[in-house]
């Protein structure tokens, strides 16, 4: 058995590992480079395999640093089968198309301002051609989609739908375990479960994104949210506007917004979500009550009904969206994208940042570059739509709401392995995360982890 590292090695985006056992060509998530142009045109860069001949596909997370370039393999000529969740196939049809569409508006304004950019990867056409390729596959559940191998997914409480992947590889008396993480889930996070623990393993791939440090408990996230939303809303008068994901922290601001109410913290808030995808995503997210946890369960559904929570409108139309321009006070403003790149709160911000009543809240991670790092990095004035809007509002980052195991968590999944793994190598994480957590597995286990290269390879029996 060859395993190539061919993304995600030694940095966070384009998770792709390829397989090559026996007959079987295959590969464990499919992910699009995120983030630094350099690093995007790798998207286009040709492909280390023949996606004709790849047998199947694996697929850990609808997160597109794991799954964009799915489409990518459709358009060139790949035909086999994509075995993932079935959360996972609803959130890629909404992801995918995004993604679609956004490279389609990239390089329409490229063109207009006549700046080189490679034409977009797939279109709408080749998502659905994917799409129907797609096999669902429940935590558990043994499948073998190529003689020789089997393959079991398990809960990986990062997103809905996220999976570890446990893999049985040869047809002898002991076949060669192989177990990739996927991105890991923080425990006691709100709605998801937490990840189940690690089965035994020949090779062992983990992620590592937070491996050098540990995150805010939640516990105290809340308590910052609840004090940070009524001083604004009840003692300053305005507006609180969140820059959020659409997958994932949406649906957990609106569980934490109803815990809130519930446990009496937080009543009679008027909440607005204002980001079509957003919208999209809760509402497949309300459709898999059999994802969650017990407490989520007891909470019984994620947008309350009449009289027990918050009143949750989604607005859909821009003209909806624009009714909130003449609101003064008393709103929360959920809004896409998290790093405040596109989407519909860069119009909020605009109308909202020059006001010291309202408040800005980021409850994610802003990467260098983005105008949701400018803001938290406390620029005085930003560009919006070509104006020149001072920041006047208040401005609040909440620590504690990563989907990402931290080092602790890590640690603890690595330590509920029934053995030592026969060898471990570390992967989606930064060159320093990646080092420090190697430290660590070392210093609490003395297990040697391997950090391999993007390229490298390494071959096992089995
Ligand atoms: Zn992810």
């Amino acid at each position: 058995m060859k395993l190539t590292f061919l993304g995600a090695a030694r940095e966070v985006t384009g998770s792709c590992l390829l397989f090559e056992a026996g007959s079987a060509t295959f590969l464990v998530d499919c992910g699009m480079y995120q983030g630094r142009r350099a690093l995007e045109d790798r998207n286009a860069e040709s492909l280390h395999f023949d996606p004709r001949r790849l047998s199947f596909v694996i697929l850990s997370h609808a997160h597109i640093d794991h799954s964009g370039l799915l489409p990518r393999l459709v358009r060139e000529g790949f035909h086999g089968r994509v075995y993932t969740t079935r959360a996972t196939i609803e959130l890629l049809e909404v992801l995918l198309n995004d993604s679609a569409w956004l490279q389609q508006q990239e390089y329409v304004r490229a063109q207009r301002h006549g700046r080189r950019r490679p034409p977009p990867l797939y279109d709408a056409d080749d998502v659905s051609r994917l799409l129907e390729l797609c096999e669902p596959v429940r935590y558990g559940e043994a499948l073998t989609p190529a003689p020789g191998i089997k393959a079991i997914l398990h809960d990986a409480g990062h997103i809905l739908g996220s999976a570890s992947v446990e893999l049985h590889i040869g047809n002898g008396r002991h076949p060669l375990a192989v177990v990739v993480s996927g991105d890991l889930g923080q425990p006691g996070r709100p709605i998801l479960r937490d990840p189940a623990p690690p089965p035994a393993a020949d090779l062992l791939i983990c992620e590592s994104t937070y491996g050098n440090r540990d995150h805010k408990p939640l516990d105290e996230t809340l308590d910052e949210l609840v004090d940070v939303v009524k001083d604004t809303l009840e003692n300053r008068g305005g507006n609180v506007i969140i820059p959020a994901f659409a997958v994932g922290r949406t649906q957990e601001l609106l569980y934490c917004f109803k815990s809130l109410a519930v446990e009496g913290r937080l009543r009679g808030l008027d909440v607005f979500v204002d980001s079509p995808m957003a919208t999209a995503v809760t509402r497949i997210t309300e459709r898999h009550f059999e994802l969650y946890d017990e407490e989520a369960r007891r909470l019984a559904k994620i947008v309350p009904a009449d009289g027990d929570g918050p009143r949750i409108q989604f607005l859909a139309t821009a003209a909806e969206s624009m009714t909130l321009n003449d609101r003064r006070g008393g709103a929360v403003i959920v809004a896409a994208s998290g790093m405040c790149e596109g989407g519909r709160i860069r119009h909020h911000l605009r109308h909202h940042l020059p006001n010291a009543r309202n408040t800005v809240m980021f409850t994610g991670f802003q990467a260098g570059g983005t105008l949701g790092r400018a803001i938290v990095d406390g620029a005085t004035s930003v560009r919006i739509h070509g104006d020149e809007v001072p920041v006047r509002a208040r401005v609040v980052t909440l620590g504690g709401f990563s989907a990402h195991a931290d080092q602790t968590a890590l640690l603890a999944w690595l330590g509920r392995l029934p053995r030592k793994p026969g060898r471990l190598c570390l992967v989606h994480g930064e060159e320093q995360a990646g080092e420090d957590f190697a430290a660590a597995i070392a210093s609490r286990f003395g297990w040697q982890a391997e950090r391999p290269l993007r390229g490298d390879s390494l071959e096992l029996p089995g």
